[in-house]
């Protein structure tokens, strides 16, 4: 007998709650609450099973706490957005809950991915003997996962690590992000880092550009480097990797509106006076572009998301390719969502499983990789989100 509390009812939110709704052995009461509550009744209203809905700041401890105090879940899924982790982690070890996330803290002010804020509550979490899981989405999430299981079952050493996320699909918007306008564009914006040799090398922000050619019938498609924040914990749990690189796809479309937003100041984060009043023009750019919430119906085509491993197996050279292959238009027939939405709520949901069932148990703030992954992906298959594991032979990128 466990009750969720799903905090955050956007793209990932919808999902999140579709699929523990669907677990319903493991998440026997379901609430969902978020800045606005009409949003978190219009989900619950699409599922066939009693979801509670709440509104909450999760900006505001206090709020938190008391909506805690009153639901008392056995775990708070954390899909608002990255700016409240730390807020939300504060209230779960005040009333003495569990927390999960898919997305590591950022401050508002400054487009900053790094864990170091969240690992400071390891020891806090630890003593009151409690369990945090960090970035329990897909990338971060299941490629952290993936590289856990290329370590454990494929390769003795992992060296080099490549990450590769494409989206293969097309909405037909002019210009439209596939989550949260607001944190993408910071995303994809910032400063590119990749480890090599023990450090961080920083070049400009999508400067490096390969083809790779994906499977099953995608073909090959331009892919750009970019710092993601997986890369920083599997460094420091999977020590043996030298080199670890993110690549992403972007359409020509996609890069050609955003050079322009950028080079007009529309991708700022600080405030600019505006007829008086002060407005961040980011903030301002998200509430005119497509809700990606809105995207579902829309989207056709498939994404593929994977880590390429390189190492030794046997005192041999090896390389294992580890993906999956998710369908927009599927998604959306099961669960009203696209599948970015879909492959991020899918592994939220079944890292709670892992933590309820007691899969994945430790006191303290964890990362994916530092459990087994056998577990988790059994049950992301039945899920709905199947793996394919290849041995073979790619160029280095
Ligand atoms: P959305 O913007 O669609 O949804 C965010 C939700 O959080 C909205 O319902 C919003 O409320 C709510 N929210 C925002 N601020 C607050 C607040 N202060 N208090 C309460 N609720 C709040 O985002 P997505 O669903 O696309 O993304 C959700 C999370 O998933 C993000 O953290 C994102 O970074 C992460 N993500 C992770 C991925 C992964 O693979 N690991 C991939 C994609 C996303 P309102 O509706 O009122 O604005």
């Amino acid at each position: 007998m466990s009750k969720v509390l799903i905090i955050g009812a956007g793209g990932v939110g919808r999902v999140v709650v579709h699929k523990c709704a669907q677990a319903s052995d493991v998440f026997t009461e379901i609430t969902l609450a978020s800045r606005t509550e009409s949003k978190c009744k219009a989900i619950a209203a699409e599922i066939d099973f009693p979801v509670k809905t709440a509104r909450v700041d999760a900006d505001n401890v206090p709020e938190l706490v008391e909506l805690l105090k009153k639901e008392q879940p056995s775990l708070v899924i954390n899909v608002a957005l990255p700016y409240q982790d730390l807020t939300i982690m504060d209230a779960c070890l005040e009333v003495g809950v569990d927390y999960l996330d898919t997305a590591n803290y950022e401050p508002l002010e400054t487009a900053k991915f790094e864990y170091s804020w969240q690992w400071a509550y390891h020891e806090r979490f630890r003593e009151k003997g409690l369990m945090a899981l960090l970035g329990s989405g897909f990338d971060p999430g299941v490629t952290n996962v993936f590289t856990a299981l290329a370590a454990k079952k494929y390769l003795d050493e992992i060296h080099e690590l490549d990450i590769i996320d494409a989206n293969a699909g097309s909405h037909g918007q002019p210009f439209a992000t596939n989550f949260n306008p607001e944190i993408n564009i910071r995303e994809v914006t910032a400063p590119c880092r990749h480890w090599e040799d023990g450090a961080w090398v920083e070049t400009g922000a999508l400067a490096t550009k390969r083809s790779f050619d994906f499977p099953e019938g995608i073909g090959p498609m331009n892919i750009y480097r970019m710092y993601h924040e997986e890369m920083e914990s599997l460094v420091k749990h999977i020590p043996t990797i030298k080199k670890a690189q993110f690549w992403m796809t972007f359409s020509d479309n996609y890069l050609k509106h955003l050079e322009v937003l950028q080079n007009v100041g529309m991708t700022r984060i600080d405030e600019v006076e505006f007829n008086g009043q002060k407005i961040v023009p980011l903030q301002f750019l998200k509430a005119v572009l497509p809700d990606p919430g809105s995207l579902g119906p829309l989207t056709k085509g498939k994404t593929c998301i994977g880590i390429i491993a390189r190492g030794i197996k046997d005192g041999k050279r090896k390389q294992v390719y580890i993906y999956n292959i998710c369908d927009h238009e599927a998604c959306y027939r099961e669960v009203n969502s696209q599948a970015i939405s879909y492959t991020t709520g899918v592994p939220a949901a079944v890292g709670g499983i892992m933590m309820l069932a007691g899969a994945w148990r430790g006191e303290g703030v964890y990362n994916m990789e530092q459990f087994d992954p056998e577990p988790f992906l059994e049950k992301l298959s039945v899920m709905g989100l199947p793996h394919v594991v290849v041995e073979g032979e790619w160029p280095e990128l």
